[in-house]
C-alpha cells in the first residue's frame, strides 16, 4: 500500500509537472540568494517604519527588496527543535533537507552529507560566491559549502574551502586561523597552495581583476568574531556585504553566469544583544547589498533571479510596549552613534580608568541621546538602577551588583549595557521576548527569471529544491 501511495503521488506530480508548463519558466543564468540572519518580519518592518517615520510620515518606506512581485512566509523549525539555530536553518536553505542543531551540511544524525545548492550550481557549469558580514567559517556561509558534525569546528568548516573550488569567497575573516588552540597549519598557507589568493587590504581589493584564481576576500579591518564592523560602526576603512556583492559580480561574471549566496550576519548580532538602532543599520546595509543585485537585475533581467528570505528571526522583536502603548518612536534610534557592543568595550577602558558617575552619564547622553532630548529621559528609578550597574561594574561593588542582579532579569554580561539597552527600547516603544532566536515564520521575496515558481514556498526547505530545479 505504502509503495501504491508512493507510485500515485509520484504519478500527481509527473501530472502537475505536466500542467505548469516548465518551458516557459526563464531558467536564470545569474543567481543572487539573500539571507538576513535573524530578520524576521518585525526587524524588516522596523527598518521600513523608522524610515518613514523620520522623513515624518507614518507607513513604511521600500527597502530594496519589500516590493519584489513575489512574496510570501516560510517555516524556519529544524529536525528536532522547535526554534532552530543558524547551522539547521542554513542547512534546510541550502540544501533543501532539515537537519539536526548545530548540525553544518549534514543529516540529523551525521551519517550522510548534504548537498548544496552551490554545489549544484556549480555543477551546471556557473561560478560560485559565498559572501557573508561574520566569519567564511560562521554557520550560514558553512552551509553552503562544508558538511560537519558541528557548527563549532569552524578550522575543518574552512579547511573545506579548498575542496570546493568555489571561485569566491568574502567575508570578516577566519574564525582560528591555526585551529582553536592555535597549533594547527595556517589556513592562509592551506588555501594558497590549493588556488586560493587571499586579500585582505583595500588595495589588494580594488586591484583584484584576475579571474584564472579563486579569490577569499577579507575585510583589512575587524569587529569581534572576525566578523565586518557594525554598519552602526563603520567609518568607511572596512568592507561591506554592498562591496562584496559588487567585487562578487566582477570576478563571477562569464558567460554560463554565476551563483551568488549573500548573508547580513549582524542582523543576528544586533538582535541577541536586543540593540534595535543597530539591528535597523544592519537591515539598511542588508538591503543595500540586494540593491546592488538588483543594479544588475536591471541590466539583465530575463536571465537575472534574485531571492531575499532569511533562516530564523532573532529577539522576538515587538514594535511595541506598555510603556508607550500606542504611541511608537522608533524613529528615535537614529540618535544611536556607536552599537552596544561597542559601548561595552568603551566601558572597558572606562571601569580601567575608574570613570566618574558623571561621565558616565555624558558618555551615555552623547552617544545614545538619552537625557539630551525631553522624550528621551532616564526615569527616577532608571536613574537608580544605572547607578547600582555603575556602582557593580566599575567599582566592583558587591552589595551593588546583588541588588541590581534582584532589579534586572536578564541581559548582556556588562550590567551598564544592559540597563542602557533597557531604557532605548522602553523609550522607542519596542520590546524584545528574547535574547536568543524565535520559532516566528520568516519572510520571503523574489524578483526575476523563475519567481513564479517560489510562490508556493511555505518552508525553508522549499527554496533550494526551487533553486536545483532551475540549475537542471
Ligand atoms: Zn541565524
Amino acid at each position: 500500500m505504502k509503495q501504491f501511495n508512493a507510485f500515485l503521488i509520484g504519478l500527481i506530480l509527473v501530472v502537475f509537472a505536466g500542467c505548469s508548463n516548465t518551458e516557459e519558466v526563464n531558467k536564470p543564468k545569474y543567481i543572487f540568494y539573500f539571507i538576513g540572519d535573524g530578520m524576521g518580519p518585525a526587524q524588516v518592518t522596523a527598518t521600513q517604519g523608522v524610515m518613514a517615520l523620520s522623513s515624518d510620515s507614518i507607513g513604511l518606506l521600500d527597502l530594496s527588496f519589500t516590493n519584489f512581485p513575489t512574496r510570501g512566509m516560510i517555516n524556519t523549525t529544524s529536525d528536532n527543535r522547535f526554534i532552530t539555530g543558524s547551522a539547521a536553518a542554513g542547512t534546510a536553505l541550502s540544501t533543501g533537507f532539515k537537519t539536526s542543531i548545530n548540525t553544518i551540511g549534514m543529516n540529523a544524525d551525521h551519517t550522510q552529507p548534504l548537498k548544496s545548492v552551490s554545489y549544484y550550481a556549480k555543477e551546471s557549469g556557473k561560478k560560485v560566491g559565498i559572501i557573508t558580514s561574520v566569519s567564511i567559517d560562521h554557520a550560514t556561509p558553512a552551509a553552503f559549502y562544508a558538511h560537519q558534525p558541528h557548527r563549532s569546528m569552524a578550522y575543518e568548516i574552512a579547511k573545506e574551502i579548498v575542496d570546493t573550488d568555489f571561485d569566491y569567497f568574502a567575508g570578516g575573516g577566519f574564525h582560528y586561523r591555526k585551529g582553536k588552540s592555535g597549533d594547527l597549519e595556517d589556513l592562509y598557507t592551506i588555501m594558497n597552495n590549493k588556488n586560493y589568493v587571499i586579500t585582505d587590504t583595500r588595495e589588494g581589493f580594488d586591484a583584484l581583476s584576475d579571474t584564472s584564481k579563486n579569490h577569499i576576500l577579507f575585510s583589512p579591518v575587524m569587529q569581534g568574531g572576525a566578523s565586518l564592523p557594525y554598519a552602526i560602526d563603520q567609518n568607511g576603512s572596512a568592507f561591506t556585504i554592498a562591496d562584496y556583492t559588487r567585487k562578487g559580480i566582477e570576478l563571477l561574471n562569464n558567460d554560463k553566469g554565476f551563483f551568488m549566496m549573500v548573508e547580513g550576519g549582524k542582523i543576528d548580532w544586533a538582535c541577541h544583544g536586543n540593540d534595535f538602532a543597530t539591528m535597523v543599520d544592519e537591515v539598511k546595509d542588508f538591503s543595500n547589498a540586494v540593491q546592488v543585485a538588483i543594479d544588475f537585475y536591471n541590466k539583465y533581467p530575463k536571465e537575472t533571479l534574485i531571492i531575499v528570505t532569511a533562516d530564523h528571526e532573532t529577539g522576538g522583536l515587538s514594535l511595541g510596549n506598555n510603556e508607550l502603548h500606542y504611541d511608537t518612536r522608533i524613529q528615535y534610534c537614529d540618535v544611536q552613534k556607536i552599537s552596544l557592543e561597542t559601548f561595552g568595550n568603551m566601558l572597558i577602558d572606562f571601569k580601567a580608568n575608574k570613570g566618574s558617575y558623571s561621565e558616565l552619564k555624558t558618555i551615555i547622553s552623547d552617544n545614545f541621546g538619552l537625557g539630551a532630548d525631553a522624550k528621551f529621559q532616564i526615569n527616577e528609578r532608571e536613574q537608580k538602577i544605572l547607578e547600582l550597574a555603575y556602582k557593580a561594574y566599575v567599582l566592583d561593588d558587591k552589595d551593588a551588583a546583588s541588588k541590581f542582579n534582584s532589579e534586572v532579569l536578564y541581559g548582556s554580561s556588562n550590567p551598564i549595557v544592559t540597563t542602557v539597552c533597557n531604557i532605548i527600547n522602553s523609550r522607542l516603544g519596542i520590546s524584545w521576548g528574547s535574547n536568543s532566536h524565535t520559532a516566528l515564520i520568516v519572510p520571503l521575496y523574489v524578483q526575476g527569471a523563475g519567481h513564479l515558481l517560489f510562490e508556493d514556498c511555505t518552508d525553508n526547505t522549499h527554496i533550494p529544491n526551487k533553486i536545483k530545479s532551475l540549475l537542471k
